[in-house]
């Protein structure tokens, strides 16, 4: 098992697959893009599916996701998801993704056993998603998402962050249009985890800002919180239900006490927190010839010191020096 000192027991496994992205969300990173890491840095596909074996055969992982930057751009893709839900015991398999390049690929993640998409939408206007993400990439996240559906990777779960002044006021037509397809949307509360260090928490629309504007149009009712167990999303019922909408509070409603997650980046380092300082490194021991065994115990011992909490309130926070595209949201 992977057990922090505070008896968390992490199950959840992310792993970026690249730091590349197609697109510039202005709340990840700059319009220029960043320096990427190289090719010999990554880790290959290969020793992405041993990690993830050893982490689901010796660790106790249930659920992978695969992630990035845009793990659509990795052309091993399909190969990995499939061997990754060939393992025994099958781990839950899923992708986060900007969508671009979904309605070309859907089809075959789901026939490699992809379980479902979480797909990134902020906002339905192509000027205000060319101004957030410097791409005019809107029609092809909106195809990519209409793919996946029709391909099974059900249910299709909707990412949302919202931005003062750009895309604030499309909280309600974005829930308007996920309902009429059924399809679940989440707002994420933005983090302090861009690559131009550019969060201010003023700037920032709280969860209870999000709650605010959805209720002045639409009846939202608690879902049962039982439900929630480690899932980030806090989750209400919409006119009484089924459908369903979230709101991931990162700062203002931190969910660190029940987080069963930890991270892999695609250079191969083991996150034990979005907001960690410290990374260990299985690239380097793997490439150095470690066995199985010892890369199991470098994992759990990176686990076991997680902090109690991301500490973003702490006086003493600081950003972490990798961005989110680097680290795998
Ligand atoms: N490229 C993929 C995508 O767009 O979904 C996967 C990687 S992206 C880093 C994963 C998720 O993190 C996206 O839903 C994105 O909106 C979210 N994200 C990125 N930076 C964020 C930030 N500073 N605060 C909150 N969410 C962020």
């Amino acid at each position: 098992m992977l057990q922090d000192s505070f008896g968390r027991v992490a199950t959840d496994l992310r792993v970026s697959l690249t730091d590349r992205c197609n697109l510039r969300c202005s709340y990840c990173m700059p319009p220029e893009g960043l320096e990427w890491l190289q090719k010999p840095d990554l880790l290959t596909a290969d020793e992405i599916v041993r990690l993830v074996t050893i982490g689901v055969e010796r660790l106790g992982i249930t659920e992978v996701r695969y992630t990035g930057g845009e793990p659509l751009l990795r052309r091993e893709l399909v190969d990995i998801v499939a061997r990754t839900t060939a393992l025994d015991p099958a781990p839950q398999v899923s992708l986060t993704t900007n969508g671009i390049g979904l309605s070309r690929l859907a089809a075959s993640l789901a026939g490699a056993g992809l379980h479902r998409v979480n797909v990134s939408l902020d906002t339905l206007d192509r000027e205000t998603f060319k101004r957030l993400a410097h791409r005019d990439r809107l029609s092809d996240v909106l195809e990519g998402l209409e793919a996946a559906d029709a391909a099974g990777l059900r249910p299709v779960k909707v990412n949302a962050v919202l931005m003062r002044g750009i895309n604030d006021h499309e909280a309600v037509p974005l829930l308007r249009y996920c309902l009429e397809r059924g399809y679940e949307l989440r707002f994420i509360e933005q983090m302090p985890l861009d690559a131009q260090h550019g969060w201010r928490r003023e700037n920032m629309i709280t969860a209870d800002e999000i709650l605010a504007t959805l209720k002045a149009d639409v009846a939202l009712t608690d879902a049962d919180s039982a439900e929630r167990g480690s899932a980030p999303a806090e989750l209400f019922l919409v006119e009484g239900g089924p459908a369903r909408v979230g709101v991931i509070g990162s700062v203002t409603r931190p969910f660190c006490g029940a987080c069963d997650r930890v991270r892999l980046t695609a250079d191969g380092q083991i996150r034990n927190c979005l907001f960690a300082a410290d990374e260990s490194d299985l690239r380097a021991a793997m490439r150095a010839g470690a066995g199985d065994d010892e890369i199991a115990e470098r994992w759990r011992s990176a686990v076991r010191i997680k902090k109690a909490g991301h500490g973003i309130d702490d006086p003493t926070f600081l950003q972490p020096s990798r961005p989110m595209s680097a680290i795998g949201g």
